[in-house]
């Protein structure tokens, strides 16, 4: 695949976290994928202020969500709260912010997987079978916004980073030609995936499937 010129990739999370502010990430989607809504101060008790202000900035950005009871309640794609797309991992599903990182979380932890989306043209469900990070072959892609700024994550990539049966179904939906984005196939998508979370993937994450 040619390079991203912008937006996506590791820019798409990273938002100038420092080396600490990256470990504050860190434990924050281990809670997340462990379903524990905690207070910020409660994920990284050694550094509860820190936590306090990188959740508050991602949150301000987009990248976190902070539930009504200021616990943490997403980050980085991971969310506790039921959206329309999920992976399955070791029997237990984990709700994601958008379809691209149903697929790109587990490609980039190299686990197996079946994410689950829907298709905005028809309304479809769609599944994808991810065998140690590697996605299924299939005639499903990706549409890959780039916006010109993302000032906010969720509401400017992921509410239109959306899977399609085809590529016909998404030309139905997205000018491919005069909006800011791309078309990608899953192993595409798979392979941003494992650039875009490279920074956390290390995390212990449940044993089955590693
Ligand atoms: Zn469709
Ligand atoms: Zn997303």
């Amino acid at each position: 695949m040619e390079p991203l010129d912008c937006g996506a990739g590791r820019d798409l999370l990273r938002a100038d976290l420092s080396a600490e502010g990256l470990e504050v990430v860190a434990a924050g989607i281990e809670a997340i994928w462990a379903h524990a809504a905690l207070l910020p101060e409660e994920i990284t008790p050694e550094h509860p202020g820190l936590a306090a202000e990188v959740f508050g900035s991602l949150a301000a950005a987009g990248r976190a969500e902070i539930d009504d009871q200021g616990r943490l309640a997403g980050v980085h794609g991971f969310s506790l709260r039921p959206t329309r797309h999920s992976f399955a991992h070791d029997g237990v599903a984990h709700h994601t912010w958008c379809a691209f990182d149903s697929v790109g979380i587990p490609a980039a932890f190299g686990i197996d997987a079946v994410a689950t989306t829907d298709c905005p043209a028809c309304g479809a469900t769609l599944t994808v079978d991810i065998r140690n990070g590697a996605p299924e072959d299939s005639g499903i892609v990706l549409w890959l916004p780039v916006p010109d700024a993302t000032s906010h994550l969720m509401a400017q990539f992921c509410a239109n980073a959306d899977l399609y049966c085809s590529r016909a179904h998404l030309e139905e939906r997205v000018d491919v030609v005069g909006a800011s984005g791309r078309v990608l196939t899953l192993a595409e998508a798979a392979e941003l995936g494992r650039e875009t979370w490279a920074d956390v993937s290390h995390i212990e994450v449940a044993s089955g499937g590693r």
